[in-house]
């Protein structure tokens, strides 16, 4: 008898990507479907999946929002979303019936958290945050081993913070708060101000430091009200180059001192790479199976 085997399910606003594994070092199997009508595509996922079983336990990191509290009816459902057609869809209960196993689910960035913590740049650390930094900005906790939720998952990128002083004339672009740190910070807020995304602009462009200085004030935010061992910037936007260094520079004028830990290892990119997604759901799978 090997390990059992679990199924894996990132599910992303453009794509999914499913997996089944092993373990973090053992995945025999990944396809990423494009993520088009509900009906479609977790027809698609289910099928992909009951082909490769029988399997353990599916963990399930999903884009959001999404009901994570399991004495809820809305466990495993996505809840009102701006994505045509995907508000108050069950993505849990397809994937229970057909596989006849439990499934495991929360945040696709609370999952990459866990992973992280787990596996990758959180390892041996009480607290893990993870932010995703792309076509929304998004965090999830880790906090003693257990992901972190309220009444419902972390919004990490929905909080107010100041405008920078070259950037007032921008209303920002999220369709609940205008200049969140999702409104100013994310892929589709820096295309709305400069026409490019940030690894586009020339070096010398301000939107640089602009942008910099806005994730520099979530990251000091952050670390007043969680003093996490590890905060962990993944997403398109921070493939910037430059742009993880010029974080933690601001991050380490903003805080001034005063947290412990310096920035520059408190403020790192992600350990499993673009594979935090993918483990996040292994992690998710694991749990519910024990
Ligand atoms: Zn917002």
């Amino acid at each position: 008898m090997g390990a059992p085997l679990y199924g894996l399910v990132e599910a992303g606003g453009t794509k999914f990507v499913l997996g089944v594994a092993r373990g973090p070092d053992d995945v025999i199997a990944t396809t990423r479907i494009p993520t088009t009508t509900p009906d479609e595509t977790i027809a698609a996922m289910v099928d992909w999946l009951a082909g490769h079983g029988p399997l353990q336990s599916v963990g399930l990191a999903t884009f959001g929002p999404v009901g994570v509290d399991r004495a809820s009816p809305q466990w495993g459902h996505i809840l009102a979303t701006p994505k045509p057609g995907w508000s108050h869809t069950d993505l849990v209960g397809p994937l229970a019936k057909r596989l006849g196993c439990p499934v495991g689910l929360d945040t696709d960035v609370t999952a990459a958290a866990l992973a992280e913590y787990r596996w990758g740049a959180g390892q041996g650390q009480p607290a893990v945050l993870y932010f995703t930094i792309g076509t929304g900005v998004g965090g999830g906790a880790v906090i003693g081993g257990q992901p972190l939720a309220g009444i419902s998952h972390p919004e990490m990128g929905h909080f107010h913070l100041p405008l920078h002083p070259a950037d007032t004339g921008f209303g920002g672009v999220c369709p609940f708060h205008g200049t969140c740190l999702e409104g100013l910070a994310s892929g589709p807020a820096i295309k709305a101000r400069y026409g490019a995304s940030l690894s586009e602009l020339p070096a010398d462009h301000p939107g640089h430091e602009v942008i910099a200085w806005y994730l520099g004030q979530a990251v000091t935010a952050a670390q007043a009200m969680f003093e996490p061992g590890r905060i962990i910037l993944g997403g398109g936007v921070m493939g910037t180059p430059g742009l993880l260094e010029r974080v933690q520079a601001e991050a380490e004028q903003l805080g001034n001192g005063y947290f412990r830990g310096k920035a520059r290892e408190i403020v790192v990119a992600p350990g499993l790479g673009d594979r935090s997604g993918l483990l996040g759901a292994l992690a998710l799978a694991q749990a519910a199976a024990s």
